[in-house]
């Protein structure tokens, strides 16, 4: 008999292995220890990224998010708030490689539109609290809506977050460091529609802030330091404050995506600076990668092709993150006038393009 597969977290990178899984008729059970998916109006992950929207066409989820999303087309950089020099058509010129900002909370719903179109139920409430494996199966025990279950399935796959049971309990190592640096953001109302399509970046000397559009009147602001995001200097075209919140920025990540019979996607197998948008589409092009290689019975595959991706995304975003943040003299020099310029040509403007339209990693083989 063929064992279903378990993914925990539905999650984004959850819910497409499981949209993925059932367009290849491959049998799973996936559990979300949550009563839903995440709220829509905390926008969380933003960019849905062109990898992302190749990855979910055939699903038909990228109609849909690209149909509630709302494009980034330009960028503007300030020094010290004050508009230095502003970009059109960034992050490209091409009207197929846009990133489509959207609250993460949408693309959830949006995925979950295409499952219930497959008839597929996520278990919600349903939190996978402890597992043990034999040689070729994994015993999952399951706190369901207040009740403890015990299910037996072929493969446990750990989609389920930073603080991955999967992965603690399966014995990996998740090395790296974390920065004591914290980050505030808040999603704001704003009283006109100047910066509809337009992300701000207002670099000055130690630090950066950003402004990134979610519709006409409505976007996102970030800034390193405690304290100060009600001085975001986007905030005198504010008049509301939708939600805040403030995160610090980890650099970790596994030395295997795969141990026996479990598998990592996603923030469970990574975490880095969102400096980028990678985080979420990252999760998406694992979850992806992994249903075609089951499909393939090709799974063992699975740690070696996703290594050198995350590696190379987690450097990305440190070095970018960290130049933001420098306090050298040089940086400032960088920041003031070489950076806006050398962003308006090549080759710099192609590796930046490149690595935030997440051109930057091998394409997905099956497409
Ligand atoms: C405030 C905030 C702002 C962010 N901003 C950005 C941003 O601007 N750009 C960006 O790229 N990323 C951002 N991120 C990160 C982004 O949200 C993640 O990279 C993305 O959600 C990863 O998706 P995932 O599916 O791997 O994990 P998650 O979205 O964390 O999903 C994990 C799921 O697993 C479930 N779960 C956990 N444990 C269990 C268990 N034992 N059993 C069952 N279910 C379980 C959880 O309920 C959750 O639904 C932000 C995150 C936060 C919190």
């Amino acid at each position: 008999m063929n064992l279903p597969i378990f993914i925990a977290g539905a999650g984004p990178s959850g819910l497409t292995l499981a949209l993925e899984l059932a367009r290849r008729n491959i049998s799973f059970e996936i559990f979300d220890k949550a009563n839903g998916p995440a709220p829509e109006n905390e926008s969380r992950a933003l960019a849905f990224n062109p990898r992302s929207q190749t990855i979910l066409k055939a699903s038909g989820v990228t109609e849909l998010v690209c149909q509630q999303g709302h494009t980034i087309e330009k960028i503007q950089f300030c020094w010290e708030s004050r508009p230095i020099k502003t970009i059109a058509g960034y992050p490209s010129t091409r009207a197929d490689l846009r990133i489509v900002s959207i609250p993460q909370g949408s693309v959830e719903r949006a995925l979950i539109t295409a499952l219930e179109k497959l008839g597929i139920q996520i278990n919600w409430n349903s939190e996978i609290t402890n597992f043990t494996q034999t040689s070729g199966d994994v015993t999952a025990d399951i706190h369901k809506n207040g009740k403890s279950i015990s299910m037996k399935g072929r493969y446990l796959i750990g989609c389920d977050g930073a603080h991955s049971i999967v992965r603690k309990q399966g014995g990996y190592q998740f090395s790296g460091t974390s920065d004591p640096q914290v980050w505030e953001l808040a999603d704001i109302v704003l009283n006109t529609d100047e910066f509809a399509h337009m992300m701000v970046a207002d670099l000055f000397p130690g630090g950066a802030n950003a402004f990134i559009p979610i519709n006409d009147r409505f976007g996102r602001i970030i800034h390193a330091g405690i304290g100060k995001i009600d001085n975001h200097p986007m905030m005198v075209h504010a008049s509301k404050t939708a939600w805040k919140s403030q995160f610090k920025v980890s650099y970790r990540m596994v030395r295997q995506f795969s141990r026996k019979n479990t598998f990592l996607c996603g923030d469970a197998a990574h975490i880095h600076s969102p400096v980028g948008g990678r985080g979420m589409n990252l999760g998406i092009e694992d979850a992806a990668t992994l249903a075609f290689l089951i499909q393939q019975n090709r799974e063992k595959e699975y740690s070696a092709l996703r290594l050198p991706i995350a590696n190379s995304v987690l450097k990305f975003t440190r070095t970018q993150t960290n130049q933001l943040l420098s306090k050298s003299q040089f940086n400032h020099l960088v920041k003031k006038h070489i950076l806006p310029v050398a962003l308006s040509i090549s080759p710099l403007r192609n590796y930046i393009q490149k690595s935030i339209l997440a051109l930057d990693t091998p394409s997905p083989e099956w497409l």
